[in-house]
């Protein structure tokens, strides 16, 4: 049953159109009044509803919300990525699929050897593109609670905002030497886990040195040099499997 994202109160027996995005995407896929349909409002636990098209308008859609499911297939815990702005299009892939891994949020690193620099007005297109990116691959893989993408920063901005959480595991996925691998370097449980990563050409030595100063556990995924895009993907899956 086809999925749209809908940032709504919504209670049962509910009529009202859907906002115009959603509305876009079920007029593209040509449904008609009597369709099912589910919509989720993209907060945590806030599960999905069941619902039918009434009316289809020239730029409306008019739906019955119908019965709640507290549905909820979020990460057994809550993993915030920190991840080096790689080129254009990687991003858009690295955002998609750490929303099906279920990534709670996202914070593209303005690191020293990003290759995109983000400032301003044009950072913020970018945000909301990601973050357009990420309702998408939640109306697909079947996440209710959508992810946050946050402003592009810093590592030391990042850190200067978020002082360390009682709970909370910090992880810098490294290359050097004598880094531990990710399951040893963070402990099981259900605290939040922070997961800091390069760009293309890896974090230089002062992100690194004031990552390890403020907690961040250098940890290794193994002998081969992954993508920028591709590191974060296998912390956050390793972290789900929960060996
Ligand atoms: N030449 C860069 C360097 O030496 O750091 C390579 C950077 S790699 C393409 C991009 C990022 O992915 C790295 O900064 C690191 O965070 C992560 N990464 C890649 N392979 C990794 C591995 N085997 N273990 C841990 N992190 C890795």
């Amino acid at each position: 049953m086809p999925r749209f994202y809908c940032p709504l109160p919504i209670r049962a027996q509910a009529e009202f159109d859907l906002p115009a995005g959603a509305a876009r995407h079920v007029q593209v896929l040509r449904l008609q009044p009597g369709a099912a349909i589910t919509l989720f409002t993209g907060g945590a636990g806030q599960g999905q509803w069941q619902a039918e098209v009434l009316e289809m308008g020239r730029s409306h859609v008019r739906v019955r919300a119908l019965t709640h499911a507290a549905i909820d297939c979020e990460h057994r815990r809550p993993v915030h990525l920190l991840a080096g702005i790689t080129a254009n299009e990687r991003m858009d892939w690295l955002v998609e699929k750490a929303t099906e891994l279920g990534a709670a949020s996202l914070t593209p690193l303005l690191a020293e050897r990003s290759v995109l620099k983000l400032k301003g007005e044009r950072g913020e297109k970018k945000r909301e593109h990601w973050q357009a990116v990420a309702v998408a691959a939640c109306e697909q893989c079947g996440r209710n609670q959508v992810p946050l993408l946050h402003p592009a920063v810093t590592l030391a901005q990042w850190l200067a905002a978020h002082p360390r959480q009682a709970d909370e595991s910090r992880a810098v996925l490294s290359l050097a030497p004598g880094s531990q691998p990710l399951l040893q370097a963070v402990p099981p449980g259900t605290g939040p886990v922070v997961v800091l990563s390069g760009p293309e050409g890896g974090l230089c030595s002062a992100e690194e040195a004031i990552a390890l100063a403020a907690g961040f556990a250098p940890v290794t995924l193994g002998p081969r040099v992954l993508r920028a895009e591709t590191a974060p993907l296998a912390a956050l899956a390793l972290l789900d499997a929960g060996f």
